[in-house]
């Protein structure tokens, strides 16, 4: 198995370091021909919504992945990356890929103080670590969609078909059960 990881801009090394600890093997995606190879899942990181759909937009990437997110391809988006799939951002007038049918409240615990550590269920898993870096959560999430984590009765992380979003960064902490939630839906 063979993931790409969106390497523009923010969190893309600790995904890589992450995946290679589940023995995966992975690629960083930077342009339109880094995706002309076969691979089976792709992973959007952290860092910022607004320069990465910029960016993505710029180096002819957008077109041909949302292409491929929106015939059923395995994408994994944390933060920035769940913002990126969102049909819906309730406090920006723009949208991206647009393919999950929810809606995401950006910089939704408020922008300087927006940091935090939280421990929740995720799926049938009791509990794992969760750091929020200036996080979305998501405010609405259609009935095609299932909820996997809330904190605070906010939903953090969800899934649709073969589409997974964490407001936190998983990649952050050394426990791996979203990630390995990724690759086993990928394997489904
Ligand atoms: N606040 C960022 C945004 O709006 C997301 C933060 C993150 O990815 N850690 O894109």
């Amino acid at each position: 198995m063979k993931i790409g990881v969106l390497a523009l801009q923010g969190a893309f090394i600790e995904h890589r370091k992450m995946l290679s600890l589940l023995n995966t093997e992975s690629f960083e995606i930077r342009q339109k021909k880094d995706i002309e190879i076969p691979f089976d899942g792709l992973i959007l990181p952290g860092g910022e919504s607004t320069v990465i759909g910029k960016l993505l937009r710029e180096l002819g990437l957008f077109e041909p992945l949302r292409e491929k997110i929106l015939g059923g391809f395995p994408v994994f988006g944390t933060c920035a990356g769940l913002l990126l799939l969102a049909k819906t951002i309730e406090n920006d007038s723009r949208s991206h890929f647009a393919a999950m049918d929810i809606t995401a409240k950006r910089n939704a615990y408020g922008r300087q103080l927006g940091s935090f550590y939280a421990e929740a269920p995720f799926g049938e898993t009791k509990t794992i670590p969760m750091t929020f870096i200036r996080a979305p959560y998501i405010s609405k999430a259609e009935k095609t969609v299932t909820v996997l984590s809330e904190v605070e009765g906010k939903i953090v992380a969800a899934r649709q078909n073969r589409m997974l979003v964490t407001s936190f960064h998983p990649e952050l902490n050394e426990n791996q059960t979203v990630h390995q939630y990724f690759l086993n839906m990928i394997k489904q």
